[in-house]
């Protein structure tokens, strides 16, 4: 995960700031909710971050009009990335909280294009609890959506 961490309060963001124009980004493009540019980290040539424009820390906090934007963003990012860099391979990643690898708390989506060998690391610890505790867990989600 990326050692740079942004504590800034809303508003204050660096992300805010981007959106704002006070500091300097490499856009790739924008529209009425969001903003692709480049991540300064760049994993491998042609990383970019769509971000919602509005202020909003994770996956939750954002409406399903920006969520929609941003995914859409992002597939017309994707293919721009693929006409431009030609990568094997591409990764969409997306991160919630400090403990879900979240570093800069505006909400943001990384289109990452991706090479063999790229360094790029995922651990991903399979668990197979078995069926029972499947349809248990899909039971207690399928409450929560009946109550939200
Ligand atoms: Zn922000």
């Amino acid at each position: 995960m990326p050692m740079f961490v942004d504590h800034s309060p809303p508003g204050q963001c660096i992300f805010c700031r981007l959106v704002a124009g006070e500091i300097p980004s490499a856009k790739v493009c924008e529209d009425e909710l969001t903003v692709a540019f480049m991540d300064i980290g760049q994993v491998n040539p042609g990383h970019v971050l769509v971000a919602t424009k509005r202020h909003a820390v994770t996956l939750l906090d954002i409406t399903p009009e920006e969520a929609a934007a941003v995914l859409q963003t992002a597939q017309r990012v994707a293919r721009a990335v693929q006409a431009a860099f030609d990568p094997p391979g591409m990764t969409l990643f997306q991160a919630n909280g400090p403990v879900g690898g979240q570093t800069v708390f505006h909400f943001h989506l990384h289109v990452l294009p991706r090479h063999e060998d790229d360094g790029m690391a995922l651990a991903w610890p399979r668990k197979e609890p078995g069926p029972a505790v499947l349809q248990a867990y899909a039971a207690r989600l399928r409450a929560a959506l009946q109550d939200g």
